[in-house]
């Protein structure tokens, strides 16, 4: 069934290759038919989706996005995102597919591929996991069986909930031990994780996760794996894109595989990727495809290969290195303002502050910060007395921020809203002095705009 103006749509396969001009005048056709009207053709199809959409951008540019987890990713990326590649069925990989016509997508995976292994300096790159949790997915597929013990970062203490949660795949079929942050230092417990391998002889030792915001020793982690015989597994989804930039050390020389979200600080589209050794490449493939997976999202494939490109330009050296002087600066302000952060700084993107110096919970922070137009997290911080809905933390995060061309004054600025917004607000966005701070976050976020309106 083809809906819509058919004739418009159409764009027949050239019987041989376009002259230069030709090319041009039928770019401009597409261009016309597919990116340039696209949305005019959505809102008067479907005028209450593209309502949403009209009002998710709104939301996006009338607040401060600080969720450590999320960006503002290119006009680029989005534009293959939204095109014909969403329509291919392509299992299998570059030449060696289960389905024909995959000449353009395959040579689509192969750019991206390319551009992966180039960027993180890999021997081999998979870029078809939907997700992170789907990259996650396929190293357990790849490397243990039903009951086999890993060892990770426990979820409370900044884990992830694929690494060994009850309440994940990870954590019903396998049997996950897990590590903490020592009490003192608040980072991860180096001699609790080296006693727990001894000990219980994982077959996967995990490294990463959400609310992590100190480097971690991937050699001190390279060395255990290799005493007790454990596959060592980086959980990069966080701070790959740091390490694209070359802002802060790679993980990729020491561990077997590594994981990631390619959505986060990296910017591109919402999905996943891994990165391996050669030795681990065909068994890490088969486990996303097709133990784990079907036909991979060749759109969103594209949109990875896009990004790729983009993170290897020098402009995005400096956003990555510009992203952690935000993030420094951002917790050390909070933190002179009574809001404490966790390991009393950072050196990534995000920052994990106990609220209890101020007496907020983690979701009252979250409400009233919300109701000032500021966007950001509850957090459970280190042994919590909360629980985890409630919460005694908030994380913020400076990727979607620094996208914007905010700096460290912005971030002396931001702190001093949210100290604002989390000691005199309730949550109420009538309040009058949560309308207060919605006009500063206004005049903010007016001089930084996500998502310029061309000529501003
Ligand atoms: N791993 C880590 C460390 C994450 O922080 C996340 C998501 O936030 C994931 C995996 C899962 O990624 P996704 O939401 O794309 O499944």
């Amino acid at each position: 069934m083809i809906q819509g103006d058919e004739a418009t749509h159409r764009v027949s396969a050239p019987a041989r290759p376009l002259s230069r001009l030709r090319f041009l005048e039928r770019l401009m056709s597409i261009d016309q038919t597919f990116y340039g009207s696209d949305f005019g053709q959505l809102s008067s199809q479907d005028p209450e989706i593209a309502g949403v959409l009209l009002s998710e951008l709104d939301r996006l540019r009338g607040g401060l996005q600080l969720i450590a987890s999320e960006n503002l990713t290119s006009p680029a990326v989005l534009a293959a995102l939204g095109s014909t590649l969403s329509n291919k069925y392509a299992e299998g990989y570059p030449g060696r597919r289960y389905y024909g016509g995959c000449s353009e997508v395959d040579k689509a995976e192969m750019i991206g591929i390319a551009r992966a292994k180039a960027l993180f300096g890999a021997d081999h790159a998979n870029l078809q996991p939907h997700s992170g949790a789907s990259a996650n997915l396929a190293v357990y597929g790849a490397f243990c069986q039903p009951g086999d013990t890993i060892l990770a970062m426990s979820l409370p203490h900044g884990g992830h909930l694929t690494h060994g949660s009850k309440v994940s795949f990870s954590g019903k079929w396998f049997n996950a031990v897990h590590y903490g942050v020592d009490k003192e230092t608040e980072d991860i417990d180096y001699a609790q994780v080296a006693t727990l391998a001894r000990q219980h002889r994982p077959k996967l030792i995990v490294a990463g996760g959400s609310a992590i915001p100190r480097l971690i020793d991937f050699e001190f982690f390279r060395n255990l794996a290799d005493e007790v015989g454990a596959i060592f597994w980086v959980d990069a989804a966080h701070f790959i894109g740091l390490v694209a930039g070359k802002a802060i050390p790679s993980p990729v020389p020491y561990a077997d595989v590594v994981t990631f979200t390619t959505h986060k600080v990296l910017r591109g589209p919402r999905g996943g990727m891994l990165v391996c050794k050669e030795e681990h490449a065909a068994k890490l493939d088969k486990a996303v495809f097709p133990m784990m997976q079907g036909g991979p999202l060749m759109h969103c494939i594209a949109a990875k290969a896009v990004n790729l490109h983009e993170c290897a330009q020098p402009a995005y050296e400096v956003y990555a290195k510009q992203v952690i002087a935000n993030a420094q600066q951002l917790a050390s302000s909070l933190g002179e303002r009574g809001i404490r952060p966790i390991t009393g700084g950072t050196d990534t993107h995000l920052s994990l502050h106990d609220l209890q110096g101020i007496g907020v919970t983690g979701k009252d922070a979250e409400a009233r910060a919300g109701a000032a137009g500021i966007v950001l997290n509850k957090n459970a911080i280190p042994f919590d007395p909360q629980p985890p809905n409630t919460a005694s933390g908030i994380r913020v995060g400076t990727p979607s921020v620094t996208t914007q061309g905010m700096g460290t004054d912005e971030m002396k600025l931001i702190a001093d809203l949210i100290h604002q917004a989390l000691t005199q607000t309730d949550g109420d966005p009538d309040n009058a002095k949560a309308t207060e701070i919605r006009g500063q976050v206004t005049d903010l976020v007016g001089r930084f705009p996500a998502y310029p309106r061309s000529g501003s």
